[in-house]
């Protein structure tokens, strides 16, 4: 080993998992101008800092694969809620919600206020919420979506019926604006009033930009529930219409009668990967979260509202208790809480645990980062995934648990640096306990920071120890390499 070199950081001592799903092993890593440098007996290396990374596993820092972190990145840029976790780099504009292009002024339909903000500047261009970010370094790197429903806002005067042609031209052009600034792909939420009207054809239409540059097509489908076998149909025709890879956005079966639906989904996901190139992810819980709906299949199950503007004290609480003390039905007691965020209790846990353990799953947070009472998946999704279903449930081995969240999404997204612990690799590592590693946000306390992580890097700087962050900020905003998406996805 090269002993000549300083390092600036030096993990000695450490078990490295590497993000390959290959064997742990242990080994030494240097780190350099923000890179991995040397990985070994670097015993007799001179450090300007040196890191006892003894009992401790050495891991890639964690690709949150889903996230609407658009705005905390640039509102709360310590991340605490993802770098407490090992989180290193999200993906952000899922769901059809972007943070950019928004017109200044414009009153935001639901769910795309979810990530605005009175305090937040809007940006009318992709390339002006890029600028910001780079001009105040979040402390996680970020690598983002364009929102097709976000598009539709900047487009059109009535969300409420398919796009003309004018409009349709109009968001291929901001599309166009957006991959040029950096945008990784396209997503959307046709679950969602603002693009529940956009049929197949309007998105295949849009999209048309995605396929020379080999841009993704991430997507909440239009139906998780009974029609989901429909909904990956729809996903699967837009991804072979343009050529390109398609994300199954937070795989899901919801509702009673649909439980058990995973043994057709999955599947039916794996018969379409022979064919084209398809991926998806996943959150570790049986509730989702999302705007406050009052349809009766969202209402069907338990309902916690997490957040409320008109009535800010009702968060934390049953949807079912506050319908009864106001004495309406729960439809109108939800009616009266819009906007804000609520917790739905709709999944069966086997299916979340056939969709998490399926082979080519990813894992995505999906958190919400807004309100007091969030869902316990924005504090709590990578140490519940390490802790209690690879640990305690057994559901697979640490090795494949880290690469669930870390070398395979970075394969998917098409990160070229990151993902493993390799030689010339971004030095962005999580250094974790596997024996105590565990996820410690609940429904009723969802902001309590995990257990067992004890130091995450981002490109070289330590961003988060002794529980708490440090203030180094050294996040990046991220750019596709399809080409080594395509390598690294024949290599996994
Ligand atoms: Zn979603």
């Amino acid at each position: 080993m090269n002993t000549s070199v300083t390092y600036d950081l030096l993990i000695r001592g450490g078990t490295v998992i590497d993000g390959t799903k290959a064997p742990r092993f242990d080994a030494d890593v240097g780190i350099k101008d923000g890179r991995i440098a040397a990985v070994g007996d670097l015993a007799g290396a001179r450090a300007g800092r040196t890191i006892d990374a003894a009992g401790l596993i050495v891991a890639p820092g964690f690709i949150d694969s889903h996230t609407h972190d658009d705005q905390a990145l640039i509102a709360r840029p310590d991340m605490d809620f993802k770098v407490s976790q090992g989180v290193t780099t999200v993906i952000a504009g899922n769901c059809g919600i972007s943070a950019a292009p928004l017109v200044r002024g414009m009153k935001l339909p639901m769910p795309l206020d979810l990530i605005d903000d009175p305090h937040f500047e809007r940006h009318e261009t992709f390339a002006s919420w890029v600028q910001a970010l780079e001009a105040k370094p979040a402390a996680t790197n970020v690598a983002a979506l364009v929102g097709h429903s976000t598009l539709r806002a900047a487009a059109m005067a009535d969300l409420d019926r398919v796009a003309t042609p004018e409009e349709i031209a109009k968001m291929q052009a901001l599309l166009v604006e957006a991959l040029d600034a950096g945008a990784i792909g396209l997503s959307t939420g046709t679950f969602y009033p603002p693009a529940v009207k956009a049929s197949t054809e309007e998105i295949i239409e849009i999209g048309r930009p995605l396929s020379a540059r080999q841009g993704l097509y991430v997507t909440h489908m239009r139906d998780e529930s009974s029609k989901v076998m429909e909904a990956l149909d729809e996903t699967f025709r837009i991804g072979r219409a343009l050529g390109i890879p398609v994300v199954v956005s937070h795989h899901k079966v919801q509702n009673k009668p649909n439980w058990g639906r995973s043994t057709e989904t999955l599947p039916f996901i794996r018969e379409a990967m022979q064919k084209q190139k398809v991926c998806l992810d996943c959150y570790p819980y049986t509730a989702g979260s999302t705007m406050i709906r009052t349809d009766r299949g969202m209402l069907d199950g338990r309902v916690l509202i997490a957040s409320s503007e008109p009535h800010p004290e009702c968060a934390g609480r049953e949807l079912g208790e506050i319908a009864q003390s106001w004495g309406v039905e729960e439809s109108e007691a939800a009616r009266r809480m819009q906007p804000g965020t609520a917790i739905y209790f709709l999944m069966d846990e086997k299916d979340v645990q056939r969709i998490l353990a399926f082979d080519d799953t990813m894992i995505g947070s999906d958190g919400i980062p807004v309100g007091e009472k969030p869902h316990p998946r924005l504090w709590g999704t990578f140490p519940r995934v390490l802790g209690h279903y690879s640990r305690e449930v057994g559901l697979f081995p640490l090795e494949t648990a880290v690469w669930k969240m870390t070398g395979l999404t970075a394969a998917n997204f098409g990160l070229a640096g990151q993902g493993t612990v390799a030689l010339g690799k971004q030095a962005d590592l999580v250094l974790f306990d596997a024996g105590t590693v565990k996820d410690a946000a609940t429904y009723e306390e969802p902001t309590r920071p995990a257990e067992g992580i004890h130091t995450v890097i981002v490109n070289g700087g330590v961003a988060w120890e002794g529980g708490r962050s440090t203030g180094v900020r050294r996040g990046r905003v991220l750019r596709r390499t399809p080409s080594a998406a395509a390598a690294a996805g024949a290599a996994a």
